[in-house]
């Protein structure tokens, strides 16, 4: 489900993204991210990495 997690603050979304939907949108914070960078960060995080570091937005303006 790891396209379905938001990179930026965790939540995961509730409903599926259709193949369609290039861009994942956080139904929490609404962040907007591809998708397929969404969760390849998803992962790099849950890898014990900090992607956040390189050019994402603090997560406190989430
Ligand atoms: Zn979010």
């Amino acid at each position: 489900h790891t396209t379905m997690d938001c990179a930026q603050c965790g939540a995961r979304a509730k409903h599926a993204l259709p193949l369609s939907e290039r861009t994942y949108t956080c139904t929490a914070c609404g962040a907007e991210s591809p998708r397929d960078k969404n969760s390849a960060r998803v992962m790099l995080v849950r890898a014990g990495l900090n992607p956040a570091s390189a050019d994402l937005v603090s997560p406190a303006t989430c």
